[in-house]
């Protein structure tokens, strides 16, 4: 088996650099975290939330799974979202896609790809819903980034069903919803514009 002693060393190199930026640095991060934003973003390694929006350490409380999807069985996800809300009351909740999302283009496929196929169906619904648009669009990559950004402007639909959000929202709670898109191909985060504020009942 090969050695994966290169990510302890990379590691230690790590510490080295940190320490020498800031000497204080792992002390404060002992100190707890009082980060602003929730990022729910896709398990692509290609995406980078913290480093391409230049926050820190502590800075972004984060959320990840294939797709960016907002389910209301994912327990994982609902975990999430509660503690983000109601214990770090955070102020911003970012639903970030990525155009070329493989999560999406396989849910325009008709490939078995098992328990996944569970996983993505609401996007599936979601192609359904869009067809008219989609069948006007004239290749894969344009049909893909268009239900990129429909999927991410749902989920934000989906976070606004939450009984955790809609609680503060009621409660007068300062707590914003954002629907953003990164493109890897520039490196840009493309904003949505389809920002949700707190709702006062
Ligand atoms: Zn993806």
């Amino acid at each position: 088996m090969k050695t994966l002693a290169y990510i302890f060393k990379n590691n230690e190199e790590w510490i080295r650099k940190q320490l020498a930026y800031d000497p204080d640095y792992f002390h404060r991060m002992e100190e707890g975290q009082h980060p602003e934003f929730l990022w729910i973003a896709c398990s692509d390694s290609r995406v980078l939330p913290n480093e391409l929006a230049g926050l820190g350490a502590g800075q972004m409380f984060v959320h990840r799974n294939i797709a960016n999807l907002v389910q209301y069985n994912d327990i994982n996800l609902l975990s999430v979202m509660q503690y983000a809300v109601d214990v770090l009351k955070v102020k911003h909740v970012v639903v970030c896609g990525h155009y070329g999302c493989g999560g999406v283009q396989a849910s325009m496929g008709n490939t078995d790809l098992g328990i996944i196929d569970i996983w993505i169906r609401q996007i599936r619904d979601l192609a359904e819903q869009f067809k008219e648009e989609l069948a006007e669009l004239k290749t894969e990559v344009e049909r893909v980034n268009f239900l990129v950004e429909k999927n991410v402007l749902q989920q934000i639909k989906n976070l606004k069903e939450l009984p955790v959000i809609k609680r503060a929202w009621h409660n007068k709670q300062e707590l914003y919803l954002h629907a953003w898109v990164f493109d890897m191909a520039t490196g840009r985060l493309v904003d949505l514009k389809q920002t949700e504020q707190e709702q006062p009942e």
